[in-house]
């Protein structure tokens, strides 16, 4: 188990640098985050050992779950699934960017409890470029107003823009909804929004690593290359489900 995670990982960074290169980008500005939603403690800190720092999960209830376990690593915790705004409260305890922003309401409730805290929290706009009902995300076209409302909130540091890319064994099928984030993002500067500026773009997983990184990815966020299989049978990609 220890060597297939630390060997698999070599291979994910050279399909990160091979990616890079072929498409003149250097290799520091992609960043990896280790997606762990059922991954073990165990199996999380062997990744940690190899020199990751920076890890994902989807559900409220992992998080806390694995934090005793890994509470001793130097690492840095996103909030990638779709949020609760009743967890906003619990989220904060443990994770330093939310990547899954997807609403006002949910802008507010971070907002509210954080200006209790007295804190702020990086985020990332979730939008859905793939237009399948399966995925939480911002349409496309309701992106500029929200951030021109969001931009208010202090307590939020706005980092970029998230998309769950469509799969699909054709590749060519995957590159549109990667192509449409970035595009998403000019309009984004066109626009000129008052401190809206040097906004990433976090997208790319298993199966588009390469395509997102063509087309511009700053974070990939990748599971199943590291760390195997999450599910037996025919895996459907459904935000809903991984709730
Ligand atoms: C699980 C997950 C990933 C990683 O997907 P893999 O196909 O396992 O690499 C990336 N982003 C989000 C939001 C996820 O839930």
């Amino acid at each position: 188990m220890k060597e297939d995670i630390i060997f698999n990982l070599k291979q994910v960074h050279q399909r990160i640098e091979n990616a890079c290169q072929f498409s003149d980008r250097e290799v520091s500005d992609v960043q990896l985050l280790l997606a762990t939603k059922t991954v073990s403690p165990e199996k999380i800190r062997i990744a940690i050992d190899t020199g990751e720092t920076l890890i994902g999960e989807n559900k409220m209830q992992e998080l806390r779950d694995k934090d005793s376990a890994l509470k001793d690593l130097n690492i840095e915790r996103h909030f990638i699934g779709h949020l609760q705004t009743n967890k906003v409260k619990d989220v904060l305890k443990y994770a330093s960017c939310i990547q899954s922003l997807d609403r006002l309401s949910l802008a507010q409730e971070l907002d509210r409890q954080l200006q209790k805290e007295g804190h702020s929290i990086d985020v990332f706009v979730q939008v859905n470029t793939s237009f399948e009902d399966s995925k939480f995300g911002l349409a496309p076209n309701e992106v500029i107003s929200f951030l021109k409302e969001i931009k208010n909130y202090q307590t939020l540091n706005i980092k970029g823009l998230m998309t769950i890319g469509l799969l699909d064994v054709e590749k060519e099928k995957m590159r549109p909804s990667l192509y449409w984030l970035r595009k998403i993002r000019d309009k984004i500067y066109q626009a000129d929004i008052d401190g809206i500026h040097d906004l990433k773009l976090s997208m790319g997983m298993s199966q588009d690593l390469e395509l997102a990184i063509a087309e511009g990815s700053n974070l990939v966020r990748i599971g199943t290359s590291v760390f195997g299989n999450r599910f037996l049978g025919k895996e459907i990609w459904n935000e809903n489900i991984i709730e």
